[in-house]
């Protein structure tokens, strides 16, 4: 056995689509079918009116903070716990992140955290749906409109998912997904952000391609970015769209497999769903927890051994050394994010998993972990 973590769930649609692509030289991030149709899709999809490719998860936060003006000394509160690519986007800006702890239970941002921090250089609250669960957003709302601050999602692993029954990406002023291989859906590499605001849109459009001129081309409107998905990347999203739900409830029944497997192991927090939500869970990620809280990477360590591959879990903003160094960020800043930094990790949970390898999977997990208990 030799079971990766996730692989992309690819086939017959994306390939045609690509060669369609080829055919017609449409290669670019300019000229083709698929930008146009990928973006529409995929906002109707996600609940928005607007939808606009990037070439990343990375580049659609960049996007959404410079299409939104944040600028240097600007504050934006961010959820500790992510891919830091959340809060290099901040910093490509210039403006200043500040952490915010998590939630013991969903590992998301902690409402309530939030006002403690506000002054008057904050701007906006970036928010993450982690592993693919929706923050509690109806606080998050109320807080943004309280005092008139943007409101990001980055939804880079929580596509298709809902909160009281509308979609991630629809509730703040942007939402940014990432494309990624081993995300809900893949371009290979690839990025989108959301939107209802027309303007805004607009503006992220012409950011995203060097802000060239309406009339004369290369009389520039602003300092752009080449952030261009190709036409051959938006092919495979097209492919990929057409079976987003479907990749989903995969996702959903691996995650009910392991649960229902694993109900009852001690010291072992399991993901789970609140009753106001529906959960992509992207990854099925675990936390160890007293007698266990230290074992995380010899138990890694035996799975793979047993050739089962795994990830560890993220590591928050205030722990990274990069900028604790700098002075930026206290180590202590986040407690709860800290408990969890060096005891989680992740099972395989691609969606394409067969039954056999999951029985297997769940088998050698139970018999490595009661042996560390
Ligand atoms: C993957 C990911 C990103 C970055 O997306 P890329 O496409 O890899 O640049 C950002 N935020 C979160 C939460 C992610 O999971």
């Amino acid at each position: 056995m030799n079971i990766h973590v996730s692989q992309p769930y690819l086939g017959l649609n994306e390939s045609k689509n690509v060669n369609k692509a080829l055919n017609e030289t449409a290669i670019s991030g300019f000229y083709g079918e698929f930008i146009p149709k990928f973006e529409k899709g995929f906002a109707e999809y996600s609940d928005c009116k607007f939808g606009v490719t990037t070439t990343s998860g990375t580049t659609a936060l960049h996007l959404a903070i410079a299409a939104l003006g944040l600028t240097k000394g600007d504050e934006v509160l961010v959820s500790t716990l992510t891919n830091m690519a959340t809060f290099f986007a901040v910093l490509y800006s210039g403006a200043i992140p500040i952490p915010i702890d998590i939630k013991n239970d969903t590992l998301n941002i902690n409402p309530n955290l939030l006002e403690d921090k506000i002054n008057k250089k904050t701007k906006a609250i970036i928010v993450v749906h982690l592993f693919g669960h929706p923050v509690d957003m109806e606080p998050v709302v109320k807080i943004s409109k309280k005092y008139n601050l943007f409101l990001i999602e980055d939804c880079a692993q929580a596509h298709g998912a809902t909160y009281k029954g509308q979609k991630v990406g629809s509730f703040g002023d942007i939402g940014c997904f990432s494309f990624y291989a081993n995300k809900i859906i893949t371009t290979g590499e690839g990025g989108m952000i959301t939107t209802n605001n027309e303007d805004i849109a607009v503006k992220a459009s012409t950011l995203k391609s060097l802000a060239f001129g309406v009339n004369n081309k290369f009389m520039h409107k602003d300092i752009g970015y080449n952030y261009r998905m190709t036409n051959l990347q938006a092919a495979i999203g097209c492919g990929q769209l057409k079976k987003i739900n479907e990749i989903i409830e995969l996702k959903r029944n691996i995650a009910e497999y392991y649960s229902n497997k694993f109900q009852d192991l001690d010291f072992v927090q399991l993901p789970l769903e609140k009753p106001y939500v529906k959960s992509v869970f992207w990854m099925y990620h675990i936390v160890l927890k007293d007698k266990l809280m230290h074992k995380r990477n010899e138990i890694m360590k035996d799975l793979k051994q047993n050739g089962i591959e795994t990830r560890e879990g993220f590591i928050p903003y205030n722990m990274q050394e990069i900028f604790i160094n700098r002075g930026w960020v206290k180590m202590e800043a986040c407690p709860r994010a800290n408990k969890v930094a060096f005891s989680s990790f992740y099972l395989p949970s691609g969606p394409s998993l067969s039954a056999e390898e999951l029985e297997y999977i769940s088998e050698k997990f139970i018999k490595i972990i009661t042996a560390f208990n």
